[in-house]
C-alpha cells in the first residue's frame, strides 16, 4: 500500500507570512471567473478550497486500500480501519482532546449540534427550561433548539449583541443570573460579523451557573488553535469543508463523561453491541455515535487537512487574515456610503478575524455580489444563515468577503476596488 505523506514545502519560520509557499497546492486558485477575470476567491467562510494533499490523501485511499471499515477481517478493512482510527487520533491530537474517543464524525457541524440537540437535550432538558444562544448564531444553533423547545416545552433566549458587536459580560452575567439556563450554545467566531467570542471565558462563566456550554466552532477551527482542554467546553462542533478538508464530515468533540451518559440519536449497524428481536444495547464510544457507515475517505481527508493547516501555523493564519482584514478596511471605511458590519479590525486585539461583511445603503447585496463577480472577486450575498441577527441589525442582506490564508493583500485590494466600482456606479 502507498501512503503520501502529508508534506507542506514551507518555512516555518516567523518572518512576514507569504501566501504565494501555499497557493500553488491550491490549483483552483489558477482559474478564471466566468468574466475571464482571474479568480479571487473570497467566500472562505461558506467553504474553503482543498490543497492537493488533501485530494491525494483522499484519491490515495480509494485508489489503494478502501473497504468498509470495522466489519471485514480482510487486508483492505483493516487498512482502512486502521486509517480512518489514526484519522479520529489526528483530530483529537488537533483539538487537545484527552482521548480520540471524545471525537465524534459526523456530516458536519450542523450534524454535531443536532446530535447535542436529540441526544443530550431530549435527555436532559425538560419543560420551564433554557436555552441560551447569543442573537448572532448561524441558524445551526438556533434551529435545533427550536426543535428541541418544540419538543420539551423549554425556551430559547437570545443574548443581544452591543454596539460593538459584542456582548459584555455583565449583560452575559445579568442573563445567566435571571434565565439559569440548562445549555449555553453559542459560536466560537460569527460568520457574518467577524467577531471572535472569549470562549474560555464565557464558558467560566456558564459552568459558574451551572450550565452545560456548546461552542459552535465552524468559523474558529479553520483560523485559531482550539484547545478544547483549554476552553474547558462540554460540546465544540465544527467541519471538514471549512478547513481545507472536505464536504460530508465534520465534528462532535463532547467531554467524556457526558458523551458516556448521552443516548444515542441515530440506531443502526456500528452503534450496536447487541441486538436482538427485543431490543438492543449500544456500543461503547466513538461507534455509540456513528451509526451506519461512517465518512470513512472524508475522515482521512479531514486528517490531511487539519495536518495541512497546523503545519501552516493556526496563530501565522489567523496573523495573516488580520492584516488582509485590517487593510481592506482601513480603505473602505474611507468610501463614503459603505458600511462595515462588524467590530473594527485592530481596535480590540483578537476580537475580529478574516470576514468583512458590508452594507451600501440604496444597493442589494446581491447587486454587489454580481459586479464583483464580473471583477472576479467571488464574495457571498445574502443573510449567511443568520437570519435573526440581520433582523436584530435591521438588515435584510449584507455582502460579505472573508479571507482565508492563501489570500494575498492584491486580492484585498481587488476586493475594495470593486466595492468602490459598485459604489460609485450605484451611489
Ligand atoms: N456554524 C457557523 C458559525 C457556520 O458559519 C456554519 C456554516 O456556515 C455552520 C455552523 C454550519 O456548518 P455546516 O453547514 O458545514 O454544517
Amino acid at each position: 500500500m502507498t501512503r503520501r505523506i502529508v508534506t507542506v514545502a514551507a518555512s516555518q519560520s516567523a518572518a512576514a507570512f507569504d501566501p504565494a509557499v501555499y497557493r500553488s497546492d491550491f490549483p483552483i486558485l489558477d482559474r478564471q471567473a466566468a468574466s475571464g477575470a482571474p479568480l479571487a476567491f473570497l467566500d472562505n467562510a461558506a467553504s474553503t478550497q482543498r490543497p492537493t494533499q488533501v485530494i491525494d490523501a483522499m484519491s490515495d485511499c480509494y485508489r489503494s486500500y478502501y473497504a468498509n471499515v470495522h466489519r471485514g477481517i480482510h487486508t483492505l478493512s483493516e487498512e482502512s480501519t486502521a486509517a480512518f482510527e489514526q484519522a479520529r487520533v489526528t483530530v483529537a491530537q488537533f483539538l487537545n482532546a484527552k482521548r480520540p474517543r471524545e471525537v465524534i464524525f459526523t456530516a458536519g457541524a450542523t450534524a454535531s449540534i443536532n446530535t447535542v440537540a436529540r441526544s443530550w437535550g431530549d435527555a436532559n432538558v425538560a419543560a420551564g427550561d433554557v436555552v441560551l444562544v447569543t442573537i448572532a448564531e448561524h441558524h445551526a444553533n438556533i434551529v435545533p433548539w427550536h426543535q428541541l423547545a418544540a419538543r420539551t416545552g423549554c425556551r430559547v433566549e437570545f443574548l443581544p449583541i452591543n454596539d460593538g458587536f459584542t456582548i459584555d459580560d455583565e449583560v452575559m452575567v445579568e442573563a445567566l443570573d435571571r434565565l439559569r439556563p440548562k445549555l449555553f450554545a453559542f459560536t466560537a467566531a460569527s460568520n457574518t460579523l467577524g467577531t471572535i467570542f472569549p470562549v474560555q471565558r464565557w464558558t467560566k462563566l456558564a459552568h459558574d451557573h451551572g450550565a452545560t456550554v456548546l461552542v459552535d466552532a465552524a468559523q474558529a477551527a479553520p483560523h485559531q488553535v482550539v484547545d478544547v482542554q483549554q476552553w474547558n467546553a462540554d460540546f465544540v462542533a465544527f467541519s471538514g469543508h471549512k478547513v481545507c478538508g472536505p464536504t460530508g464530515i465534520g465534528v462532535l468533540y463532547g467531554k467524556e463523561a457526558l458523551l458516556e451518559a448521552m443516548p444515542p440519536f441515530l440506531g443502526g449497524g456500528g452503534m450496536i453491541h447487541d441486538v436482538t428481536t427485543t431490543g438492543f444495547t449500544c456500543a461503547g464510544l466513538p461507534e455509540k455515535f456513528e451509526a451506519g457507515t461512517p465518512p470513512i475517505v472524508e475522515a482521512i481527508g479531514l486528517a490531511a487537512a487539519v495536518k495541512y493547516i497546523t503545519e501552516v501555523g493556526l496563530d501565522r493564519i489567523a496573523a495573516h487574515e488580520h492584516a488582509l482584514s485590517e487593510h481592506a478596511e482601513s480603505r473602505l471605511r474611507e468610501i463614503t456610503g459603505v458600511q462595515i458590519v462588524g467590530p473594527v479590525a485592530g481596535a480590540v486585539p483578537n476580537q475580529k478575524n478574516g470576514i468583512i461583511s458590508i452594507h451600501l445603503p440604496g444597493v442589494h447585496a446581491h447587486d454587489v455580489s454580481q459586479q464583483l463577480d464580473s471583477a472576479g472577486v467571488a464574495v457571498r450575498a445574502g443573510h449567511h444563515c443568520t437570519m435573526p441577527l440581520h433582523h436584530f441589525l435591521k438588515l435584510s442582506a449584507t455582502a460579505r468577503a472573508s479571507f482565508y490564508f492563501y489570500n494575498t493583500i492584491e486580492e484585498a485590494d481587488r476586493f475594495v476596488d470593486a466595492v468602490i466600482e459598485v459604489q460609485s456606479k450605484f451611489a
